[in-house]
């Protein structure tokens, strides 16, 4: 079982900061932005890449609750997934990024990025 599925069965704690039948959302636990939440399905899936509409479509307005549950509906926030290998995805269940609380910094992160690859 992967570590988010972990954290759904609660056999790992975390930092809720809401949830309903089908999504969780929980403090990232190294944060990267004042602000750091996933956003996870809780029906497994690896990535963005095997993802259905029909979880995106319920992901879409759960996402949208948790930046007001937050704080930064009206801020602003930057909502990413990192897909597969060269999206240096680490933990390989589906989750989302939301990052906020203060200006974010736009990087590629690409070793080549010099090159504009
Ligand atoms: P990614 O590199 O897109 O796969 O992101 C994985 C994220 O999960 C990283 O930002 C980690 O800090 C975060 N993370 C890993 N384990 C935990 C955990 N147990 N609780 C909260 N966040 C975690």
């Amino acid at each position: 079982m992967c570590i988010f599925c972990k954290i759904i069965n609660k056999e790992i704690p975390n930092n809720t900061v809401l949830e309903n039948e089908h999504f969780l959302a929980f403090h990232d636990l190294y944060p990267k932005a004042p602000i750091h939440i996933l956003i996870i399905p809780k029906l497994h899936v690896d990535c963005f890449q095997d993802v259905s509409p029909q979880t995106m479509a319920g992901l879409t307005s759960f996402a949208q609750e948790v930046a007001t549950k937050v704080g930064v509906d009206q801020t602003g926030y930057r909502l990413i997934t990192n897909n597969g290998e060269d999206g240096a995805q680490e933990v390989k269940h589906l989750h989302f990024h939301m990052l906020g609380g203060g200006h974010i910094a736009w990087d590629h992160s690409h070793e080549d990025n010099h090159k504009n690859i």
